[in-house]
C-alpha cells in the first residue's frame, strides 16, 4: 500500500494575509512590514519587532485588534476545504496561538501547530516561545515516520526546511528573492495552480 498521503500549509501568505503587515497598516509603524519574506532570521525578525512593539507601548489586545479585521485570502476557504476532503491538513505556523485564532474561526477550525507568546500582567508581549526550533521541518519529519507521504507548501524563507523535508514541497506566491533562493521549488501563484501541483506530487506518490 503507498503511503497515505498529509497536506502541511503554512498560514501566513497562503491562506490568509502576513498579521505583522496589516498591523504595520494600522498602527503606521512601517518597521512592522518586515516578515520572514525579507528577513531569514526568525529570532532576529522577532526580537525587533518585540523592541518596536515596547517602544510603542502596543499591547497583545492591540494586535488582536488588528487581527480582528483580517479575512482570509480570496478563495483561501474554498481551498482549505477541497484539500481537507482529499487529505489530512495540517497548518504549520510560526504565527503564535494567541494572534491565529479569529483566523481558525474563518477557516472553519483547521488543525494548527504553532508557537505561544509570554504576557506580563498588563498584556504586553514579552517574549515568544517556539514550541520547538526548526518546528515546521519537524513536523514534516515525524509525519514521515508515521508511514505519511507528505506534501507541502510556503511562501517564506522559514518554510524552505520544510518544503525541502518533505516528499513534494511547492512555493505559493513566493517573493522573488525565495525564487532566487531556492530556484528547486516550483511556484504556484493562484489556489488553481496549487490544486493541480498538489494532484501531481500526489499521482507521483501513487506511481511509486
Ligand atoms: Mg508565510
Amino acid at each position: 500500500m503507498p503511503a497515505p498521503l498529509v497536506a502541511c500549509l503554512d498560514l501566513e501568505g497562503v491562506l490568509v494575509p502576513e498579521i505583522w503587515i496589516n498591523v504595520a497598516a494600522k498602527t503606521g509603524i512601517e518597521e512592522l512590514r518586515r516578515t520572514t519574506r525579507d528577513e531569514p532570521d526568525y529570532d532576529r525578525l522577532m526580537r525587533a519587532r518585540l523592541a518596536i512593539l515596547e517602544r510603542e507601548h502596543l499591547t497583545l489586545a492591540d494586535i488582536q485588534a488588528v487581527i480582528a479585521t483580517i479575512r482570509p485570502l480570496e478563495g483561501a476557504g474554498q481551498f482549505l476545504d477541497w484539500l481537507r476532503a482529499r487529505m489530512p491538513v495540517i497548518i504549520l505556523s510560526d504565527t503564535f496561538s494567541e494572534f491565529a485564532q479569529p483566523l481558525m474561526a474563518q477557516l472553519g477550525y483547521p488543525c494548527l501547530f504553532c508557537n505561544s507568546l509570554t504576557l506580563d500582567a498588563a498584556g504586553r508581549i514579552r517574549d515568544y516561545a517556539l514550541r520547538i526550533a526548526d518546528g515546521k521541518r519537524k513536523a514534516v519529519t515525524a509525519l514521515k515516520l508515521l508511514n505519511f507521504h507528505v506534501l507541502a507548501a510556503g511562501d517564506s524563507y522559514n518554510d524552505t526546511t520544510m518544503l525541502d523535508e518533505a516528499d513534494a514541497g511547492v512555493l505559493f506566491r513566493p517573493p522573488d528573492n525565495v525564487i532566487r533562493d531556492f530556484p528547486q521549488f516550483p511556484v504556484t501563484r493562484t489556489y488553481d495552480e496549487l490544486r493541480v501541483a498538489l494532484e501531481r506530487a500526489a499521482g507521483a506518490r501513487a506511481e511509486e
